[in-house]
């Protein structure tokens, strides 16, 4: 068997400009510190104890404005990378660059560092280097080609799946009919509670082509952000029914229950569309505990977030890990070590504990990597899982007839 490279974007300049981002106020750094003393790179490196698995860290460039601009408007990014931060007030109000997206110190050198570390991560699949690629300080899916919303400036998962994109097949693809074909195929699948809405709205209408198809699983409800007429559940009978824009909403308290049934139809469009590439946002603020206190999803056991990854990480596409929502600093970077553990083929326990270092008192009170589900009750009844279950078999369907 071929060893399974796996790449983890990182570096200490990566680590500070992205803790700036106001929500999420050294975050950054809580997750890499937190993978650091879990001693995730140094077991990698000893081949223990899958020897099979090797974890590389690699230092990402900050992008350049012409990178950016593969995706955005060229009037948008100099707004976002005006010095100092902000340009005048018309525009910021033009590019959304207000409420929760207002300009902050710091701004240019996040958003060049964020756009660069994901460029970087999709880069090294795209061009062979790895089997994983991993970039926790990526996945900021609600910003647009030429407004920021949502916490989001660029949109660095859209950045990345233009790489892909271009990229030619894995040539090391186990399936014949993948070497048959000349053009990739990626498939985004967005976990964060929140609708996927930028990156849904950069390939709406050009999956035609067959090369690119998004699904975004998220909490919807009246009011919820971000308001969409697209985050509903699709309708195949539908003559705007888009087979490569797809959208799974879930009711308030998700729960493991909810989410096996669930993977079953990630796993249909998995299985019909067979991405050589696959993109996932691993957003995790629909884990109990996070403040947005949507879903009751638990990071361990069967149904788990864990437990999903796993089972992508076990399809045949080449996999690029985005980090994405997440509004309990410790919980995030609880999730995404664990993670990157799993990434590693070298799965840690969900009873082990914090090592010593820095952050420890903020894990209190439970000092273990586990994020254990709360009692919100799970509003997704089996009808509608049902439903689900229904409609993303003829969505499938589809997809084979389209794709045939
Ligand atoms: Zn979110």
């Amino acid at each position: 068997m071929a060893p399974c490279e796996i790449v983890y974007v990182a570096s200490e300049n990566l680590a500070k400009s992205s803790s700036l981002l106001p929500s999420n106020r050294n975050r950054s750094a809580f997750v890499h510190a937190l993978v650091t003393s879990l001693g995730l790179f140094r077991r990698s490196a000893h081949s223990h104890p899958l020897p099979s698995h090797q974890l590389t860290v690699l230092r990402p460039n900050p992008a350049s404005p012409l990178e950016l601009a593969s995706y955005h408007d060229r009037s948008y990014i100099d707004a976002l990378l005006a010095k100092p931060p902000g340009p005048d007030a018309a525009s910021c109000k033009e590019f959304g660059l207000e409420d929760d997206c207002a300009p902050f110190p710091g701004l240019r050198e996040y958003v060049l560092g964020i756009g660069g570390a994901s460029l970087t991560a999709a880069r090294e699949l795209a061009e062979g280097r790895c089997d994983i690629a991993i970039c926790w300080d990526g996945g900021r899916h609600h910003a647009h080609k030429s407004k920021a919303s949502g916490f989001c400036y660029i949109n660095d998962c859209v950045l990345a799946l233009l790489v892909l994109r271009r990229a030619p097949p894995p040539s090391l693809s186990s399936s014949i009919s993948n070497q048959a074909r000349k053009k990739s195929r990626i498939m985004y699948l967005d976990l964060d509670v929140h609708y996927g809405d930028g990156v849904a709205a950069a390939f709406r209408g050009a999956g035609a082509r067959g090369q690119v198809l998004t699904l975004s699983v998220h909490y919807a409800a009246r009011g919820f952000f971000p308001p969409s007429e697209h985050s509903a559940l699709p309708d195949p009978s539908s003559d705007l029914f888009d087979p490569f824009t797809l959208s799974l909403p879930l009711h308030a308290g998700a729960s493991c229950a909810t989410f096996m049934r669930v993977w079953q139809a990630v796993d249909r469009i998995l299985t019909a569309f067979a991405p050589d590439y696959l993109v996932l946002q691993c957003g995790v603020d629909g884990l109990a505990g996070d403040p947005i206190g949507a879903w009751n999803w638990s990071l361990g056991g069967e149904g788990g977030l864990a437990w999903f990854v796993q089972r992508i990480l076990d399809s045949s596409a080449k996999v690029l890990l985005l980090g994405g929502g997440g509004y309990s600093p410790t919980n995030t970077a609880r999730a995404w070590a664990l993670l990157t553990s799993i990434a590693c083929g070298a799965p840690l326990a969900l009873d082990t504990p914090i090592p010593t270092h820095a952050a420890f008192p903020m894990y209190a009170p439970s000092f273990t990597l586990d994020v254990p589900a709360g009692n919100l009750r799970d509003e997704n009844s089996d009808d509608y899982l049902m439903e689900i279950a229904t409609v993303f078999e003829r969505v499938a369907e589809v997809l084979r007839t389209q794709l045939a």
